[in-house]
C-alpha cells in the first residue's frame, strides 16, 4: 500500500510526476528532496510537495515509494546510499533515468542483497526545460512510460506503480533494460548527437557565411530544436549508453558515405530512392499517430498571414471536435502559413474540409 511518496529531484520530471500522482491520489503525502533551493521553494509554494528537504536521507525512511528523479550518475549514487539506510518495510524504489542498464545493474548489485524492491522506470516525455518551474501535469499524457524489471523487482512493483501513476494518463509498457537502451539510442540519444552536430556545423559555417543565421528556417528549426536541451543530462546519457550510441554513429557515417557516393557519381535515381525511402518510412512510423491514437485525420489549410485568420477557420469548425492544431510557419513574412488541424474521424475531417472550401478561398489539402 502506497501512502507516502518520496520524490528525490524536484526538477521537470520529478515535479511533473508529483502533480500527476496528486491528480488521482490527493490523499497521499508527497515528500520531496532537492539539492538546490530554487526548485525546493517553488515545489512547496505551488503545493507540488507537502514537505521538502535538501538532505536525501532525511525522508527516505518514511516513504512507501521512493522515486529517484535526479541525473543518472546521481541516481546510481542514491541507490548505493539507499542500501545503507533504514527503510520502511515493503518500500518500492524506482527512478526516471533516461538510460536503464547502468541503473538496473546498480540496483542488482546494491539492493538485491538487502532484499529491497526496485524497478527501473523511464517516462518517455520531457522537454528542453528544467526545474520545478517547468512542472507540467500533462507532460506524460499519452506518452510511453517504460518499466524495466530486473532481479531486484518483486511481483507487486508494476501493479503498485500503474495505480500510483494512473493520473499521468501515460501508456505503460514493460521491456528489458538492455533493449530499452538499444531502442532509445536510435530514436532519442543519437538524434540529440545529430542535432547538436548540425547546430555546431551551422555555427562554424556562419562565421564565414553570416546569412546562414538568417536563412535557417522551418526545416532547420525542426531538425535542431532538441539542441537546446540541458547539456549535463545529455552528457550523462551518452556516458551511460556508449556502446549503442557508438554503433548508431558508425552506421550513420556509412549512410552519409552512401549519399556522398551517389552524389559523386551523379546517381540521380539512387538519390531519389534515398529520399523516397525516408518519406515512406516516416509515414509508417507512430510519429504519424499523434498522441498515441491510431488514426487521426489531418487537414492542411494554406492560410494568409492576416489578422484573425485562425479565428475565422475555428469559427467555421464550431461544433466539430478538434484533436490538435498546429501552425507550420515558414521564417518569411510574405509566405502563407500552413494550418494543420487534426480530427477524430473521417466524417469530421470531410465536414471541415467542405465548410472551409465553401466559405473561404483558402486551399485545403487532406493528409
Ligand atoms: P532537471 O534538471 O529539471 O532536474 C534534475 C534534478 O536533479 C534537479 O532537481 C537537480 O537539483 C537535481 N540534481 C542535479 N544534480 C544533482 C546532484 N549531483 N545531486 C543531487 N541532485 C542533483 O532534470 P529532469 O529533466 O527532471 O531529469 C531528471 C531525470 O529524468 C534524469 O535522470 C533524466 O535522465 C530523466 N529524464 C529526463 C527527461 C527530459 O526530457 N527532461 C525525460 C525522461 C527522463
Amino acid at each position: 500500500m502506497t501512502k507516502t511518496v518520496y520524490i528525490a529531484g524536484l526538477g521537470l520530471i520529478g515535479s511533473s510526476l508529483a502533480l500527476g500522482i496528486r491528480r488521482d491520489h490527493p490523499d497521499y503525502r508527497i515528500l520531496g528532496y532537492n539539492r538546490g533551493e530554487a526548485s525546493r521553494s517553488i515545489a512547496l509554494e505551488k503545493g507540488i510537495v507537502d514537505e521538502a528537504t535538501d538532505d536525501f536521507a532525511h525522508f527516505a525512511g518514511q516513504a512507501d515509494l521512493i522515486f529517484l528523479c535526479v541525473p543518472i550518475q546521481q541516481t546510481i549514487d542514491f541507490i548505493k546510499q539507499l542500501a545503507t539506510l533504514e527503510l520502511k518495510e515493503g518500500v518500492l524504489i524506482t527512478d526516471a533515468g533516461s538510460t536503464k542498464q547502468a541503473i538496473v545493474e546498480a540496483a542488482e548489485t546494491y539492493l538485491v542483497p538487502k532484499q529491497l524492491n526496485f524497478i527501473g522506470s523511464h517516462p518517455m516525455a520531457g522537454s528542453h526545460k528544467s526545474g520545478a518551474i517547468a512542472a507540467d501535469i500533462n507532460l506524460f499524457e499519452n506518452a510511453y512510460f517504460i518499466f524495466t524489471p530486473c532481479k531486484a523487482t518483486k511481483k507487486d512493483a508494476i501493479p503498485r506503480l500503474t495505480d500510483l501513476l494512473s493520473g499521468l494518463h501515460a501508456r505503460f509498457i514493460e521491456i528489458d533494460a538492455k533493449e530499452h537502451d538499444y531502442v532509445t539510442s536510435q530514436v532519442s540519444h543519437f538524434p540529440h548527437v545529430l542535432a547538436s552536430s548540425l547546430m555546431n556545423q551551422a555555427g562554424s559555417y556562419a562565421v564565414d557565411h553570416p546569412l546562414t543565421n538568417n536563412f535557417a528556417a522551418g526545416g532547420f528549426r525542426d531538425m535542431t530544436r532538441i539542441a537546446e536541451s540541458e547539456p549535463g543530462m545529455w552528457t550523462s546519457i551518452l556516458m551511460t549508453n556508449p556502446t549503442s550510441i557508438l554503433e548508431r554513429i558508425e552506421e550513420f557515417k556509412e549512410r552519409l558515405d552512401q549519399v556522398a557516393e551517389m552524389l559523386k557519381t551523379r546517381d540521380e535515381s539512387g538519390i531519389w530512392h534515398f529520399f523516397e525511402q525516408g518519406r515512406l518510412t516516416r509515414k509508417e512510423m507512430e510519429i504519424h499517430k499523434r498522441g498515441g491514437v491510431d488514426s487521426f485525420y489531418d487537414i492542411f489549410i494554406s492560410v494568409p498571414d492576416e489578422e484573425d485568420t485562425i479565428l475565422k477557420v475555428l469559427e467555421l469548425l464550431r461544433g466539430i471536435s478538434v484533436v490538435n492544431l498546429r501552425i507550420n510557419e515558414e521564417n518569411r513574412s510574405d509566405i502563407n502559413g500552413i494550418l494543420q488541424i487534426t480530427f477524430k474521424n473521417k466524417e469530421d475531417l470531410e465536414k471541415a474540409a467542405r465548410l472551409i472550401r465553401e466559405q473561404t478561398s483558402y486551399q485545403v489539402y487532406l493528409d
